[in-house]
């Protein structure tokens, strides 16, 4: 969804690659010394983290769920490095390479570390990396995982550029001696490369800081690192000069200032920096030679300036051309868009922003918006619901198992997570780990937790008259003692209503009961000195039909995702409400049938006259009812109404198009959303079905993709 963002990183490959060749030409060696120092060991040095940083942003996300997408990142830089190997081949047996001794161990070593030739190190580095990056996420999430890659950092920082003072203790020599053993510098996969692909990864994930903070925090930081580089050279401090301290700060920022450079895609780009980089050392070594015959030693090699710009322009030369043939000459594969290939939802994340103001603009001050997102996310889709959400500032979830409390955390979210369902006092380990909210649901629950002798958070749920979970709201002191068990720690109590969306008079004193029923067992535990930090009562009807009540927190789910349960139907409040959720497909034939032929299984469908049909790919088993079947459901079409015709098959149904001009195999259709003033509205279909739109909205997503939008 932000490909616009990609352009800054695109134009930034290419300086990073010129980076690369004047680290590897010295430029103003003849100029200046601490010049060159400044050009090529400090600002230069922003090059390589930048890749990292921005395979990392590309691949590590939060989501790490989806292994083949890092397999295909490994697969990819492997066979690169492989024929980067090859085409170096030549220059390492000219340098007398294959005849030192010790020559498989040293392989072995620059195979998995140090390249096998000076440049190629960055290859290994980046496999490696990726993999520690993401391995890390997946087991210790977002926070965790920095705090261990920037450990990683420091360990390697202080066999770098801070080697000068970790030398002077014998302890700390002796490690890095055996280290060196195994890589000729920290500078690698393990020590260096981890933290960028994971600040990359991050950086994707986070809502955008302004331009104008990361202007000012990259010069800050910057200056700063020139100022710790001229300190550590003055007292000769590094054994390498590859890692500062400061350096993943400049890159923060500096990658944060990347992404505000919006515009088109320049993958061209991407491919000339990769070829920049692997055969600017090709050219130096052939560049000698040449020199020499054109008599131009002097001025080809030995005049800095001229041998960085002569190397960087016949590399640039090189790339460009061998890019250009590559892609006219490349066998030509069709590409289509995965995600939305066959059916998909697609998530508005604008319009979810604007349910959750309009929500929070109904609550009273002090009440936090808890996001129900249980069912991934009612069809939504969990992860990216809640990825939204957290960027809004949402700071509190509710689910309904412990698996998918766990899945959240993995996926980095913050904040608290309440579990609504019963979880088994044998998972109370994994309670504890992922830090999720448990509910209590009765006595015998609340001391089974208790017997696990782990301190775990609860809330306790009270039963006011739903007769679902929960502690019957007249067993004060039942709900006492549970208050004061030792291992439970009592963060929250809270009910469910049960006829909160209806506005009869009937209904609404049997809300009014529960309500207060509920309030008198809170006070009854005040009176025993028990402090209750968190209350909640409403869903979304609640926080519509009873806006008035003042709680810590309202349980949002179905308004959130900008519907309500059923169509038209009345509360007191009436935010205005944008759905968040459309399902899409596409036509994928077309067929015409004469009068009389029939259509599907049961021929449930006769044709009365020559009809046009489309099939779409889309079927019950991805959540579409089959009670939509034979015209009690529809599509959008060219933004036409198309109904389904005949029964609704588990992966595909057919749909009438005779009177819709222009429809083409590829012709998306819209099975739920709004296009040029038509809609197709999910309660509406709930109701087509008899069921509410919780449930419609719940079952889809088994099978579907989730593509994220925003205007
Ligand atoms: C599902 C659920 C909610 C959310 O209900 P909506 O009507 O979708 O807002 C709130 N509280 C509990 C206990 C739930 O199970």
């Amino acid at each position: 969804m932000r490909t616009k963002e990609y352009t800054g990183i695109d134009l930034f490959r290419l300086a990073a690659a010129f980076f690369m060749v004047a680290i590897h030409t010295s430029p103003l060696a003849d100029v200046s010394e601490t010049g060159d120092f400044i050009l090529t060991r400090v600002l230069a040095r922003v090059g390589v983290p930048f890749f990292f940083m921005t395979s990392g942003f590309f691949l590590i996300s939060r989501d790490v769920c989806h292994t083949k997408r890092l397999w295909d990142f490994e697969k990819k830089t492997a066979v690169i490095y492989g024929a980067a190997i090859l085409l170096y081949l030549p220059v390492n047996v000219y340098q007398g390479y294959f005849q030192t001794e010790h020559f498989l161990p040293k392989l072995l070593k620059a195979l998995a570390f140090d390249g096998t030739l000076y440049h190629l190190w960055y290859l290994p580095a980046a496999m490696l990396g990726a993999l520690l990056a993401w391995g890390l996420m997946g087991k210790l999430g977002e926070r965790r995982a920095l705090a261990a890659a920037a450990v990683l950092y420091l360990v390697g920082l202080f066999g770098d550029s801070y080697y000068g003072l970790a030398e002077r203790f014998s302890g700390v020599r002796c490690f890095y001696t055996q280290l060196f053993l195994v890589s000729d510098y920290t500078r690698n996969g393990i020590f260096f490369a981890p933290l960028f692909f994971l600040l990359g990864g991050i950086l994707a994930q986070k809502e955008r800081k302004k331009l104008s903070v990361c202007v000012a925090g990259f010069c800050v930081s910057f200056s700063l690192m020139l100022a710790e580089a001229l300190l550590l050279r003055h007292f000769s401090l590094q054994r390498h000069d590859s890692m500062y301290l400061l350096l993943p700060f400049c890159m923060y920022f500096l990658f944060g200032a990347l992404l505000h450079i919006r515009g088109r895609r320049l993958a061209f780009l991407r491919d000339v920096s990769l070829v920049i980089y692997l055969i600017h050392p090709l050219v130096i070594v052939m560049l000698r030679p040449a020199a020499r015959l054109l008599g131009l030693w002097e001025l080809l090699v030995e005049n800095s300036v001229v041998h960085f710009l002569v190397v960087a322009a016949l590399s640039a030369v090189f790339a460009v051309g061998g890019t250009a043939l590559w892609r006219k000459y490349r066998p030509k594969r069709e590409t289509c868009d995965r995600d939305r290939d066959r059916a998909y939802l697609e998530i508005n994340v604008d319009n979810l922003a604007h349910n959750v103001r309009e929500l929070r603009g109904l609550m009273q001050p002090g009440c936090e918006l808890m996001a129900v997102v249980k069912a991934e996310a009612y069809g939504h889709g969990m992860y990216e619901t809640a990825v939204h959400l957290n960027r809004l500032g949402v700071r509190a979830f509710a689910v309904a198992t412990v698996d998918e409390g766990i899945r959240l955390r993995r996926c980095g979210i913050l904040g608290e997570i309440l579990v609504l369902g019963c979880t088994s006092p044998g998972r109370v380990r994994e309670l504890v780990k992922y830090d999720l909210t448990q509910t209590v649901v009765d006595l015998g629950h609340a001391l089974r937790l208790n017997a696990q002798r782990r301190t775990v958070k609860v809330h306790i749920k009270v039963d006011t008259g739903m007769h679902r979970l929960g502690f019957a709201a007249d067993e004060t002191e039942v709900l006492a003692k549970v208050c004061k068990l030792k291992y439970l720690k009592l963060c929250g109590i809270y009910t469910h209503l049960c006829v909160s969306d209806s506005l009869a008079a009937e209904d609404a004193a049997y809300t009014r009961g529960q309500i207060d029923r509920f309030y008198q067992a809170l006070d009854v535990l005040k009176k025993e000195g028990i402090t209750i930090p968190a209350v909640h009562i409403q869903s979304s009807y609640g926080l519509l039909n009873y806006p008035e009540l003042k709680c810590d927190y309202v349980r949002a789910g179905i308004a959130l995702y900008g519907i309500l349960s059923n169509a038209e139907e009345r509360t007191i409040q009436t935010p205005d409400l944008r759905p968040v959720l459309s399902l899409k497909s596409r036509v994928v034939l077309l067929r015409r049938v004469k009068s009389g032929e029939s259509v599907g299984y049961g021929r449930a469908f006769v044709a009365e006259r020559e009809t046009q049909l489309a099939l779409l790919p889309v079927g019950y088993a991805d959540g579409y009812p089959r009670e939509l079947s034979c015209g009690k459901g529809g599509v959008l079409i060219n933004g036409c109404y198309a109904p389904v015709v005949g029964r609704v098959c588990m992966d595909q149904l057919t749909v009438d198009v005779t009177d819709i001009p222009n429809v083409r195999a590829g012709s998306e259709a819209l099975l739920i959303g709004a296009a040029g003033g038509e809609k197709i509205f999910a309660p509406q279909l709930a109701g087509a079905c008899g069921t509410i739109t919780n449930e419609l909205l719940s079952r889809m997503g088994a099978r579907l993709k989730n593509v994220t939008v925003s205007q």
